[in-house]
């Protein structure tokens, strides 16, 4: 399906999703990919399908939309595979932007290294780009890119892209257990970031089965030790991660309006008290959450955090 949705998306609102490259063509092997196994591996760009065919389906998707009156604020490539393949995609964002709603894309930036397909990206509003590492070596381990790239062009390339680029740029960082979850690689990914000045650093963890089944999430510990120190580098950094947990039973708002926080970051526990006390709520409700296990509280730096857990 070239054109699906729309969709509910945290970062987004409603998106409708487009497809521009058949499963599962890729520039990367990505130890986590929920998509599974990359079937064909490739830096070459090429056209997949007629801009004109992508532009109809995404037409007819809109007037399906607009037929229910379902809200779509953006249209998103987030293909299964790597978006900046398709050596069509200026002519198809130009098209698109056309259409008169923001366009997003989410891109592993393989390819950024690439003048033309920075000036392609340059027409989104949003871009999302893949930095789950700044280390060599772990790179080759988690993302398992194609022998032709250079990770440095790539770090090279985000960083020519951040200084050309006007729209909302986000980095995305996957955290794999034992592959990138030690404070240095953090530490390595914040100085990147640093100079990059991403409107958000988004951190997620592998939810839905991955392409190698010995992939494991980070435990609630890394990830908030991950929060705190990008936190350290730049202004917006957020969790994007599906909590299992989500369907329990919440018997207050406040519980819900916390764990909708703590889903996003974790929260110092004197922050946590002070907005326990604002509602005027005791402290027990902390204990409560611990007990049902959607809360943990976890330590960094000699500060106690009150992280989400990921699964209820
Ligand atoms: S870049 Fe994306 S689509 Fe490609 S292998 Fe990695 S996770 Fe999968």
């Amino acid at each position: 399906m070239i054109a699906f949705g729309p969709v509910p998306s945290r970062r987004l609102g409603r998106s409708i999703g487009i497809n521009n490259i058949p499963p599962k063509t890729c520039s990367y092997s990505c130890v986590y990919c929920q998509v599974g196994g990359t079937t064909e591996m490739s830096t070459a760009r090429r056209q997949f399908y007629e801009p004109e065919t992508i532009l109809n389906e995404v037409r007819k998707k809109l007037q399906q939309s607009d037929a229910v009156s379902a809200q779509v604020d953006y249209l998103t490539l987030v293909p299964d595979g790597e978006p900046t393949l398709d050596i069509n995609l200026e002519a198809l964002l130009q098209n698109l932007s056309n259409l008169g709603l923001n366009i997003a894309v989410i891109s592993n930036a393989s390819l950024i290294w690439d003048p033309e397909v920075r000036r392609a990206l340059r027409i989104a509003d949003w871009v999302s780009l893949k930095v789950d590492t700044v280390n060599e070596d772990t790179w080759h381990r988690i993302d398992r890119p194609h022998g032709k790239l250079s990770l440095s062009s790539i770090l090279k390339g985000i960083r020519t892209f951040a200084e050309e680029y006007e729209g909302k740029l986000v980095t995305e960082t996957m955290m794999v257990q034992n592959l990138n979850d030690k404070p240095g690689e953090m530490h390595a990914i914040g100085k990147f970031l640093e100079r990059i000045e991403p409107g958000c650093a988004y951190i997620s963890m592998p939810t839905r089965p991955p392409a190698e089944n010995w992939v494991r999430a980070p435990s609630e510990d890394s990830l908030n030790m991950a929060y705190n120190i990008l936190a350290d580098h730049i202004d917006e950094v957020a969790y994007l991660i599906d909590y299992e947990g989500d369907e329990f039973t919440q018997t207050d708002n406040l519980e819900s309006d916390l764990l909708g926080i703590l889903s996003v970051h974790p929260m110092r526990d004197t922050a946590v008290l002070k907005f326990l006390s604002e509602a005027g709520k005791s402290e027990s409700i902390l204990d409560e959450l611990i007990l049902k296990r959607v809360l943990k509280q976890t330590e960094y730096n000699g500060q106690i955090f009150y992280v989400r857990r990921f699964s209820g």
